[in-house]
């Protein structure tokens, strides 16, 4: 059998991405590292959509640009370079925003002293959620083996699963079987009621 559709929490949310994301629609990478997310993003919400993309290393934007340039997709994303727990004063609830994407941690080839952090993750998760729309989507990948990241990954649980759950439907993917700490991807969706 294909070793396809659980391979890991990045291609998972791929696939997420790719089913709930339509053309037009406004959404948020908050960790642009590597433009890797960005570029999907912006391929997803297509000439009439926005991706607005946030990262404090100038380093990580400048490249991401660069990428998304040589793809002619840099007219539909907003690259930010501040910290997502500064969300609000970028971006405005009018906005319609539909998902929602964080990658914590730190950038794999990059300086690995500058990582996502519990409190301003925090901040950008609350942020997230009240100006994503009803019916829209929030992703979280935390990474339990570095670091801090545990820490940062038990206290994104602890908010998530205490979300009302009137208002959220919010789901863990763990994979149980698999050493060296994999990382655990966390699914919001807000809802329509
Ligand atoms: N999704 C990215 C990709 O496709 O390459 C990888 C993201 S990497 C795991 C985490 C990124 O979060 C780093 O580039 C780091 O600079 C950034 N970061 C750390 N703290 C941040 C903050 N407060 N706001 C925004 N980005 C932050």
């Amino acid at each position: 059998m294909d070793y396809k559709y659980f391979k890991n929490a990045v291609e998972i949310t791929k696939m997420i991405m790719e089913k709930t994301i339509s053309p037009g629609n406004t959404v948020i990478d908050c960790t642009v590292g590597k433009g890797n997310d960005t570029i999907n993003l912006a391929k997803l919400v297509g000439p009439h959509g926005r991706v607005y993309g946030f990262d404090i290393q100038k380093t990580a934007i400048k490249l991401s640009e660069e990428k998304l340039k040589n793809e002619n997709l840099l007219e539909r994303v907003i690259l930010i370079n501040d910290g997502h727990e500064n969300l609000s004063k970028h971006i405005s609830v009018s906005e319609n925003v539909s998902f929602v994407v964080f990658n914590l941690g730190y950038l794999p080839e990059g300086d690995h002293s500058i990582i996502t952090k519990t409190e301003t993750t925090l901040i950008a998760l609350k942020e997230s959620l009240s100006i994503l729309v009803h019916g829209g989507i929030l992703l979280v990948t935390c990474y339990p083996g570095h670091d801090g990241g545990r820490e940062e990954m038990e206290n994104v649980e602890k908010f998530l699963l205490n979300l009302n759950q009137k208002e959220y439907s919010t789901l863990k993917f763990q994979f149980i079987n698999q050493i060296n700490n994999p990382p655990i991807l966390y699914g919001v969706e807000k809802n329509n009621y």
